[in-house]
């Protein structure tokens, strides 16, 4: 089969017909380059105003479409933006109750001081601020008082080996703290700690950690005595001992054996007379009890 050249191709798109008035017919005529170029530009020109004029026609349905889809997206975006504003306005909410939960219930408990009400969010008043630079006051606002609460409990939980919150004998409590008619003056006068009942040679314990300040007689009455410091202006006392089992300036941990109950000094029967002395004040030991 004969295959067409190139050139023959070129014949093929160059010919074209014209119409002969002499001979009445179509006359084959045979295209120069120049025209052949003329005509290729024709098409392209021609293709490419029809081309634009679908373009044209066409061109308002397209920014329709593209408008809609862009107002769907800023509409799906907006709703996102929206859900998520509420979900950071509860969490910020919540945290802020947190807050108001710290202010009145914990920190009374760890005996700090608490921000009134109407000052807990004083510094957002006045000038205007956004709702995102209210958010970041907010929870700054939480995370201060979270660590300061922290440090607290820290600051408790060390101070709680020095509180004498045991008893320091087993026995039964006999005669609390207070006013009462003296077993050995037959007077009515105050008594400033708690006698506790225990068998002639019982263990006395120290009922926190602490720093042994008194070991030895006593010319008041205590009979054989110790006093231990546990800081801050905090003393405990044991008195009417039998015998010792420590000594001035010993550290001593809360439960260890500091002395055996005894009747020394102004006692009538064997008990512990223990006392509890806050900066030079004697206070109910009972106070500082964990099990009263
Ligand atoms: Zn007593």
């Amino acid at each position: 089969m004969h295959k067409p050249n190139w050139r023959a191709k070129m014949v093929i798109l160059s010919r074209r017909f014209v119409w002969d008035e002499q001979t009445l017919s179509y006359k084959r005529m045979p295209l120069r380059v120049r025209s052949l170029l003329k005509n290729l530009l024709g098409y392209v020109a021609e293709g490419a105003i029809v081309g634009m004029g679908a373009l044209g026609v066409s061109y308002p349905r397209w920014e329709r479409y593209f408008a809609q889809r862009a107002e769907e997206r800023i509409r799906s975006m907006e709703q996102q933006l929206h859900q998520k504003m509420e979900d950071t306005q509860s969490i910020v909410d919540r945290a802020c109750a947190l807050y108001d939960r710290s202010q009145n219930l914990y920190r009374p408990l760890l005996g700090l001081a608490s921000v009134k009400p109407e000052d807990r969010y004083g510094a957002m008043g006045g000038a205007p601020i956004t709702i995102e630079e209210q958010w970041s006051y907010q929870t700054n606002l939480v995370f201060q008082e979270y660590n300061l609460l922290v440090a607290r409990l820290k600051e408790r939980s060390a101070r709680l080996r020095y509180l004498p919150c045991i008893s320091p004998v087993q026995g039964v409590t006999v005669s609390g703290y207070g006013y009462r008619d003296d077993p050995f003056f037959h007077t009515w006068r105050m008594h400033t700690g708690v006698d506790i009942a225990a068998p002639y040679g019982a263990p006395v314990r120290a009922a926190a950690d602490g720093k042994v300040v008194f070991a030895g007689w006593d010319t008041g009455g205590y009979g054989l005595q110790v006093e231990v410091d546990h800081g801050d202006g905090l003393v405990t006392k044991y008195a009417h001992l039998s015998r010792l089992q420590t000594r001035l300036a010993d550290s001593v941990r809360r439960g260890q054996v500091i002395g055996f109950v005894g009747s020394t000094g102004y006692s009538v029967g064997p008990h512990l007379h223990y006392e509890v002395i806050e900066r030079g004040v004697k206070v109910n030991p009972q106070k500082y009890l964990l099990l009263p």
